[in-house]
C-alpha cells in the first residue's frame, strides 16, 4: 500500500466541493476522516493535518486489505505474507 503527500484526492476529501465522477471515491476518504476526525481536527496546521490524513488513509487501507479473505487465509495457512504501508513524498523522493 502506498499513498503520497499532496494527494489531490485526499485534499478534495478535506473540502466540501463536488468534483463529479471521483465523488464516489472521495466518499471512502471522507469515511476515513470521520473515523479519525478527533485526531485530525486537533491538528491546527492545515498542511500537517493534510499530511496526517494521507498517512491515516494508508493505515486504513492496510486494515482493509488485511481483512480480506485472501489475506486471512494466507495467514491462517501460516504463509509468510506481509503488508507494508508507505507514503511517498514526491517533493524529495523519500
Ligand atoms: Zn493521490
Amino acid at each position: 500500500m502506498c499513498g503520497h503527500y499532496e494527494c489531490g484526492g485526499v485534499k478534495a476529501a478535506m473540502g466540501n466541493q463536488h468534483i463529479g465522477l471521483i465523488d464516489n471515491w472521495i466518499r471512502h476518504l471522507k469515511d476515513v476522516y470521520r473515523l479519525h476526525h478527533e485526531e485530525l481536527d486537533a491538528i491546527e496546521d492545515e498542511d500537517k493535518r493534510f499530511k496526517r490524513f494521507v498517512e491515516i488513509n494508508v493505515i486504513e487501507q492496510v486494515w482493509d486489505l488485511a481483512k480480506t479473505s485472501i489475506v486471512q487465509n494466507a495467514w491462517k495457512n501460516k504463509q509468510d505474507l506481509w503488508i507494508h504501508g508507505w507514503v511517498y513524498a514526491a517533493c524529495d523522493g523519500h
